[in-house]
């Protein structure tokens, strides 16, 4: 096992590893930027190193400042959280060849399902269901016509290095497809520097339903059910929950043993998130996330089995604690987003927490690195916490969720926890009655008046 990590991260994800390796009696490193000198997971942290000034490239993404960190504390492992250098296939190649240890997946896999045309063929091989679509990328609008053709449209146009919904087009005609094709590759060699586009048959009103898994790196391989995160806005992911609300319990052994097959197959190592969208009871792969997820805690509540403890044990070379006959789903829970956001417009809203109570009782926690006095620094995203409730049922989750809501307060910044009281007590959200776009409709007809 690991002696000391380091965790390349910030907010509530690194207090959320700093748990799990308290937990298993293993030291830990924070690491921060100037902006971040006082924030809780420096203070709770065995010893901290700042690492750079405020820009995440000069300090969170700045690879020999945290291999310096390593060296100078003697950490002999590193984990990156999700975002930063979480999906870096080079920084795990830096890590290995310093023989410092990464908590996550190999550099290979990391680097196949980065790129999503090669991660939707390494899908389709290991026999996941996968949205209709190019084979490849397309070369130009000639190609990207007779695809369209054969597929149907709506088609939609994609970044083979697209994230965070960038470098996404839909065409509703050809006579559309051109300029999607273009928009789609100026955003895409903006963003990631790289204008490689497929198509993709556009799906009008599906759900995203994603399935947990985690592998041990040498053919051991679970899944641990899913979790639907179809409440979104602007391909960002709101309210996440688990189950589904749409599937039952056959549907969810038939999907999550398709990709513990795969992963099994692929050798997969550590915790990764295979996303489908799910419409008239078909699954469609679009991507396979390497690292741990944001909403990983609403698997955590269902299985009881703690996640980020599983990829430090299987990093460090242990086999997984659990098999598959051994998790159970229990009940249901449901994750709520809290941004520092203005609540209808979303405007990030930095500044300082004047007050701040978190909700408590039975089934309830709160991934938070926020406290009062705590100053939210202009730099990095706006999540601010994370309200994730269970319930024996969907309906006692919901009531549950309502009254934690109704306890929560923050002061001194805006929230978006304004919207989420809204959503509790809206009939189609109640009844699970949502795709990827009810979100966006509720909004655009004022469903919600902050
Ligand atoms: P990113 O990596 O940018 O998040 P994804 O491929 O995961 O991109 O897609 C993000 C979101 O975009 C999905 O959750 C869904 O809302 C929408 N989306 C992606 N592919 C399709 C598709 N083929 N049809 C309809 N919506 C899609």
């Amino acid at each position: 096992m690991f002696d000391k990590i380091l965790i390349a991260n910030r907010g509530e994800i690194a207090l959320r590893i700093l748990r799990a390796a308290k937990e298993l009696g293993i030291a830990t490193v924070a690491v921060h930027s100037t902006a971040d000198a006082d924030a809780m997971h420096v203070r709770l942290a065995d010893e901290s190193v700042c690492i750079g000034p405020p820009s995440a490239r000069e300090s969170y993404l700045n690879i020999p400042s945290i291999i310096a960190a390593c060296e100078i504390t003697g950490a002999d492992a590193v984990h990156p959280g999700y975002g930063f250098l979480s999906e870096n296939a080079r920084f795990a190649d830096v890590l290995a060849h310093h023989n410092i240890g990464f908590i996550g997946p190999k550099a290979d896999h990391i680097r196949v399902m980065g790129d999503k045309i090669e991660a939707k063929r390494t899908a389709k091989r290991l026999g996941i269901p996968c949205v209709p679509g190019s084979e490849g990328g397309v070369e130009d609008a000639d190609e990207a016509k007779r695809v369209a053709a054969e597929i149907g449209y709506p088609v939609l146009v994609k970044a083979a290095s697209g994230g965070g919904g960038r470098g996404m087009k839909v065409a509703r005609t050809e006579a559309d497809l051109e300029q999607a094709i273009g928009m789609a590759r100026s955003e895409a060699k903006a963003a990631f520097g790289d204008d490689a586009v497929y198509l993709e048959k556009y799906l009008e009103k599906p759900r995203h339903i994603e399935v947990q898994v985690l592998g041990d790196g040498r053919g051991g391989a679970v899944h641990l059910a899913e979790r639907d995160c179809s409440l979104q806005r602007r391909h960002q992911k709101v309210w996440e929950e688990g189950g589904s609300p749409a599937l039952n319990a056959e549907m969810r052994a038939e999907i999550g043993g398709i990709c513990a097959s795969a992963m099994q197959e692929l050798g997969y190592l550590g915790a990764g998130t295979v996303e489908f969208l799910y419409e008239d009871g078909r699954f469609y792969f679009i991507e396979m996330n390497t690292r741990i997820q944001v909403e990983h805690p609403v698997t955590e509540m269902i299985t009881g089995i703690d996640l980020v403890i599983e990829q430090i044990r299987v990093a460090a070379g242990s086999p997984l604690s659990v098999a598959q006959e051994d998790i159970r789903v229990e009940g249901h829970a449901i994750e709520c987003r809290i941004n520092a956001e203005h609540p209808a417009t979303f405007r990030p809203s930095p500044g300082l927490i004047t007050y701040y109570h978190p909700p408590g009782g039975l089934g309830v926690r709160v991934d938070s690195a926020a406290f009062q006095g705590y100053r939210i620094p202009p730099n990095y995203d706006s999540l601010i916490g994370k309200l994730i409730v269970h319930g024996r049922t969907r309906n006692e989750c919901l009531m549950r969720l309502r009254r934690a809501l109704d306890e929560f307060v923050v002061d001194g910044v805006d929230t978006t926890l304004p919207l989420f009281r809204t959503l509790v007590r809206n009939a189609d959200v109640q009844n699970g009655l949502y795709d990827i776009h009810w979100l966006e409709g509720f909004l655009a007809q004022g469903g919600f008046d902050a």
